[in-house]
């Protein structure tokens, strides 16, 4: 009988890979999705702890797991991601009802429980994806994290850095363009130490290059960047290569430096601005978008308005703010205290928040008028969707079919999306 299986994602793009790559192992033995937990005969949670409240989310999907278990439910429970771990021990004592728990990527050890054998010599998990859902994907290229961040609970869980030769990314990328896939993200916790570790030290710049060369791929993006990490020559290719977008997500979170080196990042403010700086001067259209943590271990008035002051003065694309919530396990949690109180992390947030809405319509609002690039992903309430090189969501109508690059006229925009009209179908201007 076939069996179906049901996949719950939280977190990061990488979870969402992972996902993805699950999946393709499950279709690879014949299972189907199923649309609801309580259809599956199997039913998996990638969960995320690097915030609290991802946690809760994981913690409360387990507490209706084991509500449909106890009504009769049959389905086999994993629990796989970033929850897990070196030792499983307390999680199996708070969650007996589980039947697996799986590190993040510990892929054949689901496999094994299932009783599904991976008869491909190794080559089963490197280089299989599913068919792609649509003309985009994410693509890891390196696992892990080197850098312990005193706040961050990532290296824990996803173990040192590990880059995957650029001969087996090319293949990967290659299938799935064969499949569909117009535009691929190439993923890394610090994106830009690819290569590191493998022999030769290729970087991130050789691997865009080996990718460039595929026909039919049409955008190559990458996520996320570390400011230490990210070097001219990585900013030149993204230049001098058409295929890659002008767009970089490079958390600063901290204006302080202070609060930076309370946060080991590695670098100061100063350097930080180094790098936006270069970007700009390369590429004056390149959009960048950050993420910030407000309300870290000690930090005063004082210091979350430079880290304020310094949003206004670089103007980002988008902001991503969290407040700080300690994680088990990290340094900060060990050796910090949380003592900044949770109606300061809220003021500081929302201020934030505000901050950031004004100038992301801003900057948005320039672009009305403009043609944009967009690579078309679907359709919704009779209008097409998709994205710019830079990243912004565009709602638009005209003629477009999916997986096509279309010039769109943009008409309006607010700090979320901007809508418009494909250019071949748009009202000519008046001049
Ligand atoms: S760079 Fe820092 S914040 Fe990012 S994953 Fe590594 S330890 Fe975590």
């Amino acid at each position: 009988m076939t069996q179906r299986y049901h996949i719950w994602t939280e977190g990061c793009q990488m979870n969402v890979a992972d996902s993805a790559k699950l999946a393709a192992g499950l279709d690879r033995f014949g299972w189907l999705t199923a649309d609801a937990p309580e259809t599956a005969d199997l039913v998996v949670l990638n969960t995320c702890v690097v915030r609290e409240r991802s946690e809760q989310r994981a913690v409360s999907h387990l507490g209706r797991m084991k509500a449909l278990k106890r009504k009769g439910a049959a389905f086999r429970l994993v629990v796989m991601g970033c929850m897990i771990g070196p030792k499983d021990d307390e999680l199996r004592r708070r969650f007996p009802y589980v039947d697996h728990f799986a590190r993040p990527q510990a892929f054949e050890g689901i496999f094994a429980a299932l009783g599904l054998a991976d008869d491909s010599g190794g080559e089963f998990w490197p280089t299989t994806f599913s068919q792609p859902t649509g003309p985009t994907a994410y693509v890891p290229v390196i696992h892990g994290c080197d850098k312990f961040c005193t706040y961050c609970i990532v290296p824990y869980r996803r173990g040192r850095e590990r880059s995957r030769p650029i001969e087996e990314v090319v293949q990967d990328v290659a299938h799935l363009v064969h499949a569909g896939v117009r535009e691929v993200t190439l993923l890394g916790q610090t994106v830009e130490a690819y290569g590191n570790d493998l022999p030769e030290a290729p970087d991130l710049a050789d691997l865009m290059t080996a990718l460039h060369d595929l026909p039919n791929l049409e955008r190559i993006r990458f996520l996320t960047s570390y400011p230490k990490d990210m070097t001219p020559r990585i900013v030149e290719a993204v230049r001098d290569l058409p295929k890659v977008c002008e767009y970089f997500n490079i958390p600063v979170q901290a204006g302080s430096d202070a609060v930076l080196a309370r946060m080991r990042r590695g670098y100061t403010v100063a350097q930080y601005r180094e790098k936006v700086d270069l970007i700009r001067a390369l590429m004056p259209e390149a959009a960048i978008t950050t993420d910030v943590i407000v309300g870290f271990c000690g930090e005063t008035d004082a210091e979350f308005g430079e880290t304020y002051r310094l949003l206004e003065a670089l103007r980002f694309d988008k902001v991503h703010v969290a407040a700080y919530s300690p994680r088990p396990g990290t340094i900060a949690h060990r050796r910090l205290a949380d003592d900044v109180p949770p109606e300061v992390k809220r003021e500081r947030l929302q201020a934030v928040e505000a901050l950031e809405a004004g100038i992301s319509a801003a900057l948005n609002a320039r672009l009305q008028g403009a043609e944009q690039e967009v690579l078309v992903e679907g359709r919704r309430d009779g209008r097409w969707f998709g994205r710019t090189r830079s990243n912004k969501l565009v709602h638009f109508a005209g003629e477009a079919a999916v997986g096509e690059v279309v010039a769109v006229r943009i008409e309006r925009a607010s700090a979320w999306s901007l809508q418009g009209t494909t250019a071949a179908d748009a009202v000519p201007l008046l001049v």
